[in-house]
C-alpha cells in the first residue's frame, strides 16, 4: 500500500481540463490567465493589487527588492520557516536577525521582535506558520513606531482568517504578502508565486521586477519614437508565470474553501483523538482565527515514550505513514549559524519536539484512523 505523505496535491479533471484549454490556445507563457488568476486571488483576498510569479521564493526575492532598503540594513524574520524567508533578505543584501517564537503559536514573538530591534533594521517577514496567522496587530504596531517594512510570508497560508473574518492576503497590516502554490502547499500551481499590496507604487515596481525591469507604459517612458520602443528602469528578472499555471490556479482557487473545510475537519479529528495524552501535544488554535492548516504538526515529548525521533519517524514509515520535520531553526543551518549569532531558545525547543503528520484533503477517513492508530501506538 502506497505510504500516505505528510501533504500531498489534489489534482482533478477540471484543473486538468484548464491546462489543455491553455495548451490549445495562443499564450503559454504570461498571458490572460495570469491576469485572471491574479484577479481571482484579489477578490478573494480584498487586496488592490496582486502580481503572479513564477515561486513563492521568487515572490519574497522581488517583494524585498520593491521596498529599495538600503544596502547593510537589517530585517527581522522567524527561525521556525523555509530558508527563503531569510534568503530574500540577503539575495537584497539586508542582513537577516532571529526574534524567538511563541511557544504555543509557533509564530514570531511580537516581544522579541522589539528586543532585536537596532537603528539599522527596516524590514520585519512574519511567517504565518502552519497557517496561523502570526499577531499581525501587534507586528504592525512595532513597525509602525519604529518605520519598519512589513512583508508577511504567507505561503502556509492561503485560505487562512485573521480575527475579524477578513483573509490573509488582505495587507491590512503590512506593505505586501507574498504565497507560495508548490505542489504541497494548500492549492497549486506545479510552481508558482504571489504577491499582494495596496499600495500602486509597489505594484509597478513588482511589475517591473518581475520582467526584467522593462517597460512599454507610455506614462513611464522618457520618449516614445514608435511602437516596437521600450525602457529598462530596474534590474529586474524573468519570475514570470506562465498561463498553463495561471490556469490550474483559477481551478484549484475554485475549490479552496473545500481545502480548507476538508483540512480543518481532519484536524479537529486529529485534536479530539490526541486529546489527552501526555507525551503529545497537538497544535494550538487562537479561538478567534482560522487558520486554513497547511501542516498538522504535534510535539512529542521523546523521553517519554523512550524513542528517539529517528526511531519514531522509522517506525512510523514502517506502518506507511510519512512525517517530515517543519522545520530546522533556519539560523542553526551552517550557512547562517557563521554568520549569526541570535538567541531563540523557544525555537530550539520546539524543534527538539516537533513532528508533521499527514494532512492533505484527499486523505479518506480510514487513512486519519491509520495515522491515528500509529501514533497512539507510540508509547507501546
Ligand atoms: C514554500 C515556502 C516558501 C517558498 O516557496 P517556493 O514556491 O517553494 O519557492 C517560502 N516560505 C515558506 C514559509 C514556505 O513554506
Amino acid at each position: 500500500m502506497k505510504a500516505l505523505s505528510y501533504g500531498h496535491q489534489d489534482i482533478n479533471q477540471n484543473d486538468i481540463q484548464a491546462v489543455i484549454e491553455v495548451l490549445e490556445s495562443d499564450y503559454l507563457t504570461q498571458g490572460p490567465k495570469v491576469e485572471e488568476f491574479e484577479d481571482v486571488l484579489c477578490a478573494l483576498m480584498g487586496a488592490k493589487y496582486c502580481v503572479a510569479v513564477s515561486n513563492g521564493t521568487a515572490a519574497l526575492h522581488i517583494a524585498v527588492a520593491a521596498l529599495g532598503v538600503e544596502k547593510g540594513m537589517e530585517g527581522i524574520t522567524s527561525p521556525i520557516t523555509f530558508v527563503a524567508s531569510a534568503n530574500c533578505m540577503l539575495y537584497n543584501e539586508i542582513t537577516p536577525i532571529f526574534a524567538d517564537i511563541n511557544s504555543k503559536s509557533y509564530n514570531i514573538d511580537p516581544t522579541d521582535v522589539s528586543h532585536k530591534l537596532t537603528p539599522d533594521t527596516r524590514l520585519v517577514i512574519p511567517v504565518h506558520m502552519a497557517g496561523q496567522p502570526a499577531d499581525m496587530k501587534a507586528i504592525a504596531m512595532i513597525a509602525r513606531k519604529n518605520n519598519l517594512h512589513v512583508i508577511e510570508d504567507a505561503a502556509h497560508a492561503i485560505g487562512s482568517q485573521y480575527a475579524d473574518g477578513s483573509y490573509v492576503g488582505n495587507c491590512e497590516y503590512s506593505d505586501m504578502t507574498t504565497f507560495s502554490f508548490h505542489p504541497v502547499k494548500t492549492i497549486t500551481t506545479g510552481e508558482g508565486g504571489a504577491i499582494t499590496t495596496n499600495s500602486e507604487t509597489l505594484y509597478r515596481k513588482l511589475l517591473l521586477l518581475r520582467s526584467h525591469g522593462i517597460t512599454n507604459d507610455e506614462r513611464v517612458l522618457s520618449s516614445n519614437p514608435g511602437p516596437w520602443y521600450y525602457e529598462m528602469h530596474e534590474l529586474g528578472f524573468n519570475y514570470r508565470m506562465s498561463d498553463m499555471q495561471a490556469a490550474l490556479g483559477i481551478s484549484q482557487m475554485s475549490r479552496l474553501i473545500e481545502f480548507k473545510n476538508r483540512r480543518r475537519d481532519i484536524v479537529s479529528y486529529y485534536n479530539s483523538a490526541f486529546a489527552g495524552i501526555s507525551w503529545l501535544t497537538p497544535p494550538w488554535e487562537a479561538e478567534n482565527l482560522s487558520s486554513c492548516f497547511h501542516l498538522y504538526i504535534i510535539q512529542i515529548d521523546f523521553q517519554a515514550i523512550k524513542r528517539s525521533r529517528k526511531e519514531v519517524m522509522s517506525y512510523l514509515s514502517a506502518k506507511r505513514v510519512g512525517t517530515q520535520v517543519h522545520y530546522i531553526p533556519v539560523n542553526q543551518l551552517p550557512y547562517y549559524s557563521e554568520l549569526n549569532t541570535d538567541k531563540t531558545p523557544n525555537a530550539e525547543s520546539y524543534y527538539d519536539q516537533c513532528l508533521s503528520i499527514p494532512l492533505y484533503p484527499g486523505m479518506r477517513n480510514s487513512d486519519v484512523d491509520k495515522v491515528i492508530k500509529a501514533i497512539i501506538s507510540l508509547d507501546k
